[in-house]
């Protein structure tokens, strides 16, 4: 089952999350007919918006993360509710890079390095708080970590990992988010380094033994204790409303083009894939009430 477990360590100088995603990237592979790189771009940066949500404390709160690198896949983008459930889209699903010499997926290949990375948090108020970096390779773990340091000048370290198994299908999805409270010394983030730099590949440790294993890696002998878990999941809230609303947005002279083909328009969401239809007389009642706006 898909989950966050969040732990602290070293008398609460340390804060870390892992989750565990396979089933929910498994999901957006299926929903948008990602190739094995697509996937891992889209997926690594779903785990980081969940992560990264799910610590939000206001009930309407959302989370998006926009990576735009210029690169073959296009804008990869990952929206997070307070509960860690997302949904998601890469622009150009379908494209496939050959592997890296390493042996690994050409994530940062496809994504690219020359554009931003940018995370909008909209707690209900107004304005979202928005921030954003340039991209340091394209990894999604690299670009968020140097994001936390820049924008939010908290110093993390950031593993992110998608095991595209041979039949295509996602063996092992998460990563983990471990962040430093201020005035941690030298010797803690030289352990904590250590511990990263020495544990197994993320994906195996989660395919093989769990999230609690990554923990037991990462916080290797930092006394750690676990706060909290919680399910997450691939979910869009998206209904015929909300569609209703993305239409009135658009041009009414392009609604009116629409109504006039005299044939059902079917809008379909970026997110999941479900399909809306409207009738010309909907799409004309809609721009109605748009005038009156
Ligand atoms: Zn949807």
């Amino acid at each position: 089952m898909d989950r966050i477990i969040r732990a602290t360590a070293a008398d609460g100088m340390i804060k870390m999350a892992v989750i565990t995603a396979r089933d929910m990237v498994q999901r957006a592979k299926e929903i948008h007919g990602c190739s094995p790189t697509a996937c891992a771009a889209l997926g690594r940066t779903l785990c980081a918006a969940s992560l990264m949500g799910e610590s939000m404390k206001e009930e309407n709160a959302s989370l998006t993360i926009r990576v735009n690198g210029g690169g073959p896949i296009g804008s990869v983008v990952a929206v997070s509710d307070h509960e860690g459930c997302v949904r998601g889209y890469v622009e150009n699903p379908g494209i496939e890079l050959p592997r890296r010499p390493d042996g690994k997926l050409n994530v940062g290949g496809a994504v690219g390095t020359d554009g931003m990375i940018t995370v909008s948090r909209d707690l209900g108020l107004k304005e979202p708080y928005i921030g954003s970096t340039a991209l340091v390779s394209g990894e999604i773990a690299e670009d968020l970590t140097s994001y936390l340091l820049a924008s939010e000048q908290v110093p993390s370290a950031c593993a992110l990992g998608v095991l595209v198994g041979a039949d295509r299908s996602i063996r092992a999805a998460g990563g983990f988010l471990v962040q430093l409270m201020p005035g941690a010394d030298e010797d803690l983030i030289g352990k904590l380094e250590d511990n990263i730099f020495l544990m197994d590949q993320l994906t195996t440790v989660l395919d093989e033994d769990g999230p609690e294993a990554v923990l037991d890696q990462v916080l290797k002998g930092l006394s750690y204790h676990v706060v909290g878990q919680a399910p997450v999941c691939y979910r869009c809230p998206c209904s015929r409303e909300r569609v209703e609303q993305a239409l009135l947005c658009i041009e009414e002279s392009e609604l009116e083009e629409m109504a006039q083909e005299n044939k059902p328009v079917s809008v379909s969401c970026q997110f999941c894939g479900n399909e809306y239809l409207f009738t010309p007389e909907e799409l004309r009642t809609l721009r109605a009430k748009g005038e009156k706006k």
